[in-house]
């Protein structure tokens, strides 16, 4: 690590672009960087590109292949025999990761040099060099400091001219309790192994602990409707398989979506087909219901929660998946001047453009270097993370992201701002077209599918 605290602009144009993280965002940042002729040093806390993705690999997504790949990532994967695949089977997340974003790793690899895409590197946090978040004179004439713990145990520090966080939200599952924090009893009821995760493999490696026995499903989201889907299918082939699903909404119907409608059909028959469990009994929804507390009763747990009518317990449950949404994580970042909403966590200019309060059709503009710009220059949050706890994202908005970014580094704000977006429709609503948000670069609006 170097002692030195003065910094020319051309020395700090020496440095790398530090990218978190190693999904599908932060990979395709990493081309638009490399194509920019700038330096990407993609930093993953997995042992594989891809790991957060592969922990949900058994899930089909349902959004086909073009809009998963990024233009640029395709680019630079073409001269290996690379294309990709055709046809409108949306794949898998073991799929995409071992058909797109480990082959982009390794062409990023062969090109940019083998430190530019390293795994087994979680950033614990980033700051910069010498100075700590109240410092203001010369801020911007530093480096980025991004401090890195290695899976052998020891740390690191990397200096970067820019930073770019994809470091997602998957590891960040919200709890079930309903008022944001821990149920009570939810710790001990994890240790003692009756959570399972959002999107556990019910029917593949994990069948037998779901096979003839009570599962609880807490959430209204996708993956909570693929959960439901492949208990259905267990129950089908296994007597006694029960399958309980708690919402805190009076009513799923938001869940079942668009139908027939939607122009992403695997997305729209995700719906369609929860709803016929629902009416046929397979599936027993509670609604109303918000989580309290969970007592454990021997192999079983019971989980309390309040509804409209009152107190309410479920009980006799062997398996509670909470599919409750995800949130960032903001620890690594505390030492960095932030602009996020205060309540989505979002950066603030798009923050009540994805907001689900408000955006019940799922709709946002195209959105660029500028909307996702920080007080700290050359920051910027990502990717899934970059809608906090917002529920809506896809990989597409994500490439275009990134893009801007990386024209905007590179010092081409004409096309930086130039951010261009389609999105398929949900069908589920249709969203006001044109509207002014007063951000040149957040008007013309698009419609956003949900997640
Ligand atoms: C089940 C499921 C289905 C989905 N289906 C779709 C779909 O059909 N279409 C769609 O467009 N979107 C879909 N999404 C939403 C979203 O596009 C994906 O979650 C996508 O993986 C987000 O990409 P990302 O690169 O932002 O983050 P991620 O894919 O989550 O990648 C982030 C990476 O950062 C790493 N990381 C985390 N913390 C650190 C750290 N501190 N240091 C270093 N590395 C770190 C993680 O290990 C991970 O590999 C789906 C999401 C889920 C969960």
């Amino acid at each position: 690590m170097t002692s030195k605290t003065t910094w020319t602009p051309a020395e700090l144009a020496e440095l790398p672009v530090v990218v978190i993280g190693a999904g599908p965002v932060g990979l395709a940042a990493a081309g638009h960087l490399y194509e920019r002729g700038l330096r990407p040093v993609v930093l993953e806390a997995g042992d594989e590109v891809g790991a957060a993705m592969r922990s949900w690999g058994h899930i089909r997504t349902f959004t086909p292949w073009r809009y998963i790949v990024d233009a640029t990532a395709e680019k630079l994967l073409a001269p290996t025999g690379w294309f990709r695949p055709i046809g409108d089977v949306p794949p898998t997340g073991a799929e995409i990761a071992e058909q797109y974003i480990a082959p982009l790793a390794a062409v990023l690899r062969a090109e940019a040099g083998a430190d530019s895409v390293r795994t087994g590197a979680r950033v614990v946090a980033v700051t910069r060099q010498g100075m700590d978040k109240a410092r203001s004179l010369g801020r911007a004439e530093r480096p980025f400091l991004v401090r890195v713990a290695n899976t052998d145990g020891a740390y690191e520090e990397i200096l970067a001219r820019a930073v770019i966080d994809a470091s997602g939200t998957w590891g960040q599952p919200n709890p079930l309790g309903g008022s944001g924090l821990e149920a009570v009893g939810e710790g001990v009821a994890a240790e003692a192994g009756f959570l399972v995760g959002p999107l556990p493999d019910v029917t593949g490696r994990d069948r037998g602990r779901f096979a003839g026995r009570t599962t609880l499903v807490v959430g209204m989201g996708h993956s909570a409707a693929n959960t439901l889907l492949n208990l259905a299918q267990l129950a089908r082939e296994v007597e006694g398989t029960r399958i309980v699903w708690a919402i805190r909404a009076d009513d799923p119907s938001r869940l079942y979506g668009g139908g027939e409608a939607d122009e992403l059909p695997d997305r729209g028959k995700l719906g369609t087909d929860l709803r016929s469990l629902v009416h046929s009994g397979a599936i027993e929804l509670v609604a109303s219901f918000t989580t309290t507390a969970l007592d454990i009763d021997g192999d079983t747990v019971t989980v309390h929660g309040v509804a409209p009518e009152g107190a309410h317990r479920i009980d006799g449950v062997h398996n509670v998946a909470a599919a409750t949404g995800f949130r960032p994580d903001l620890a690594m970042l505390a030492e960095l001047r932030l602009d996020l909403d205060p309540g989505l966590e979002a950066p603030v200019q798009l923050a009540p453009l994805i907001d689900p309060a408000f955006h019940s059709c799922g709709s946002v503009p195209p959105h660029g270097h500028r909307a996702l710009a920080h007080p700290e220059s050359g920051f910027f949050i990502v990717g899934m993370k970059a809608y906090g706890r917002a529920p809506t994202f896809l990989i597409t908005t994500g490439n275009e992201e990134v893009r801007s970014i990386a024209a905007a580094l590179a010092g081409d704000l004409e096309a930086a701002d130039e951010v261009q977006l389609v999105l398929p429709e949900t069908g589920v609503c249709s969203a006001p077209q044109g509207f002014r948000t007063g951000t040149p670069e957040l008007d013309g609006h698009q419609s956003l599918s949900k997640y």
